[in-house]
């Protein structure tokens, strides 16, 4: 491949200087091997061209050949649309627009013959495809070559003539240039055990499928390639690690952790609880470093078993410590947790942005000199004035709040890296944890305590707020307390503010009787602290606020969350809102009030969310709705977007497959030394060369 990647494409016949001056602007494309990856977005199966008489509603996106016969504007307000009849003589079918009317009046002529390509709709009782693709009869191509591809190109491109069709004259102009055959970048038994086809042949079908059987092969093998390096990558840095790395043994369970478990554990563990604990003993006794990522659905009792991890290092004679993303829920964890490791003679501490200096000073001598045992804090705890006597267990609550480098500056705290433990609510669909934390071994708390009755979802439209309102005045009555959540996006703050102002205002009118608070992110912390320590101790009945409480807050009597324009959330942001319910013995409900215009995505999430509370399910949901490169977590990881064909939400059994034969490679080869596989470490680092070692952080 290096050969091609060093050939300018300018030289290319139909290139030239100027169009290659745009690819490079536009489309980061520069070599030929840049533009070989370039691949099509979507392919038209012009194989076949439909008469309108064969068309009915149920088809997917067809091709047809005809001529407009007529326009006509219908409609008004924002209904207004433009129709259009097309015809190829065997009938006629309505296309419609409902943007960009002018251009396309200008640009389609009525009477000349065209391709149109579309997914025709049953609108009422009649067929219409919205918002057509419509093409001359193209004679430079032959039409019934077989699929089609297209390429994304951007307005700059097109306004320059290279539009997707340009794209495709050139690429195959690139292949009148290059030998038919590339070098292979998979060793032949890879090949072989993976049933893929040969990269050159793959690269030729992925722009020119002669069939849609070769199109499916061609990017099978590329989105084999992709994920299998991916994977090699990770699993060989994985693997050296713990051929390097050893960890703190914890040869005993002693005295802490036996007269909590005995003693002081207010009830049960359940059977999940007790099966991560095994897990979690298992990797800090076994001489090597633990990395462990705990998901657990909110309320299903993560911070109990982190808190016995960490009696298991003070057992051992290390320090513990236990990093949160924000004050309040330091504050939380350390206002759990000291009522029950101090009637153990621990020493457990709080250490955030706001403790004072003189405390602060302490709390440093401390850690130093080993007095204090278990440290709770934030980021605080990142600084370089914390220095610990010997810290030998780490856990961090809720991870996707800390990047990447502040986790790493937390273990290089010591000369051996302490275990780490990183606990979420928001759970990885397997196949992001499997590529974005690799080897992280994963533990699941899959099993509420006893007792919970799940949280109960309902949808209501934004104009019935009367009924709305007795819902809440019947809990409040019950003795209950109430969360109402309102967006609040970056881009638009200042209205966001106005509108939980306004419904603060509101709410403080229809509930004239009850104390209501409000908490958003543009407050200083002592005034937030304030007001929700006064829905914490149940002065406030009422909680307006933003996301701002969408980690962690732990208030078992709040039984109702209702979400303002729940339109403007994500699945695992309304996710995590509703676990801040259903944390009592009581019945909970979340009410997710929306306006009654509704996007399709926006249906679905509503659907998703009312019929399930399983976090695991609607993290695959989430992924499927809006594409790895969005899923929280994977932003710090750089991994996800490097992606050009395998899709994550979708190539879950390709990614396992590579994952598979990747480990093979490394088992038998774990330095990819032999001589059939130099191929694949010096493709590893020309990938790679740039990138992070991610499995070696988290
Ligand atoms: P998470 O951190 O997973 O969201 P927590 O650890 O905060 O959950 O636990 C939620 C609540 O459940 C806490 O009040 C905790 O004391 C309680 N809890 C945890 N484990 C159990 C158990 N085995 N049985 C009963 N209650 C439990
Ligand atoms: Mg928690």
């Amino acid at each position: 491949m290096s050969e091609l990647s060093m050939k300018d494409i300018k030289f290319l016949p139909g290139v030239g200087p100027k169009r290659a001056e745009l690819f490079k602007k536009e489309l980061n494309i520069c070599s030929y091997e840049d533009l070989l990856y370039y691949y099509p977005y979507k392919y038209i199966d012009r194989t076949h061209t439909y008469t309108i008489r064969e068309i009915n509603g149920t088809m997917p996106y067809i091709q047809l050949r005809g001529k407009i016969v007529c326009y006509e504007m219908q409609g008004d307000g924002h209904k207004r649309r433009l129709t259009a009849t097309f015809s190829d003589g065997t009938g006629s079918i309505e296309l419609v627009w409902f943007k960009g009317v002018k251009y396309i009046q200008d640009r389609y002529k009525t009477g000349v013959e065209y391709t149109l390509f579309g997914r025709p709709t049953l609108f009422g009782n009649r067929l219409n495809i919205a918002h057509p693709e419509i093409d001359p009869v193209d004679t430079d191509i032959d039409v019934n070559a077989g699929l089609q591809p297209y390429y994304t190109t951007t307005e700059k491109m097109r306004s320059h003539f290279l539009n997707s069709k340009a794209v495709q004259k050139i690429i195959s102009a690139l292949w009148k240039n290059i030998p038919r055959q590339l070098p292979e970048t998979l060793p032949a038994a890879v090949i072989a055990r993976a049933h893929v086809i040969y990269l050159s042949d793959a690269l030729y079908h992925i722009h020119f499928p002669a069939s849609p059987d070769l199109l499916r092969k061609a990017q099978f093998r590329l989105k084999f390639e992709e994920l299998f390096y991916l994977q090699l990558n990770i699993l060989r840095y994985t693997r050296q690690r713990m051929r390097r790395l050893g960890g703190f043994p914890f040869h005993t369970i002693g005295k802490y952790f036996n007269r909590f478990y005995n003693e002081l554990l207010p009830f049960e563990l359940t059977g999940a609880q007790k099966r991560v604990l095994k897990e979690i003993r298992a990797d800090v006794g076994s001489g090597r470093q633990m990395n462990r990522l705990l998901q657990g659905d909110v309320g299903s009792g993560k911070t109990l078993v982190s808190l016995m991890a960490m009696l298991m290092a003070v057992d051992n004679g290390y320090q513990a410590c236990m990093m949160a993303p924000t004050e309040i829920l330091a504050q939380q964890h350390y206002e759990t947790l000291r009522p029950l490791v101090e009637p153990l003679g621990l020493r457990i501490e709080l250490l955030t942005g706001s403790t004072r200096k003189k405390e602060r000073d302490a709390i440093h001598e401390g850690l130093v000199s080993g007095a204090v045992h278990i440290i709770i804090g934030t980021h605080a705890l990142i600084e370089d004035t914390v220095v610990f006597n010997n810290l030998g267990f780490v856990v961090i609550d809720e991870q996707h709040r800390f990047g990447v480098e502040q986790r790493s500056r937390l273990w290089r705290k010591n000369d051996r890296p302490p275990h780490v433990l990183v606990m979420t609510a928001t759970p990885i669909p397997r196949t992001l944890a499997m590529t974005v934390y690799g080897d992280l071994d994963v533990s699941v708390i899959d099993e509420l305590p006893p007792g919970r009755k799940p949280v109960t979802t309902l949808h209501r439209f934004d104009n019935r707020r009367a009924d709305l309102y007795a819902a809440i005045r019947r809990q409040i009555e019950q003795g209950r307390q109430i969360y109402i959540v309102y967006p609040l996006i970056q881009e638009s703050e200042k209205m966001d503010l106005k509108n939980l102002e306004e419904g603060f205002e509101q709410i403080k009118e229809v509930f004239p009787e009850y104390t209501v608070c409000m908490v958003h992110g543009k407050m200083k912390p002592a005034e937030k602290e304030a007001e929700m320590q006064r829905f914490v101790s149940g002065e406030a009945h009422i909680m307006v606020a933003t996301t701002v409480i969408e980690v962690g807050v732990n208030v078992p009597n709040a039984t109702v969350m209702v979400i303002e324009n729940a339109e403007r959330f994500g699945l695992s942001q309304l996710h995590q809102l509703r676990g801040r319910v259903g944390r009592g013995a009581e019945q909970s409900y979340c009410i997710l009030v929306t306006s009654h215009k509704l996007s399709d995505d926006t249906r679905k999430r509503i659907e998703i969310m009312t019929r399930t509370n399983d976090g695991f399910e609607i993290s695959e949901a989430d992924l499927q709705l809006r594409g790895p490169g969005d899923m929280e977590g994977t932003q710090q990881s750089g991994i996800a977007f490097d992606l050009r064909i395998a899709n994550l939400a979708k190539d879950g059994q390709i990614l396992q497959l590579a994952r598979d034969i990747a480990g093979e490679v490394l088992d038998d080869d774990p330095d990819l030394a032999k001589n059939e596989n130099y191929v694949l470490a010096r493709r590893l680092q020309e990938l790679f060369r740039k990138k992070v070692d991610f499995s070696l952080i988290s």
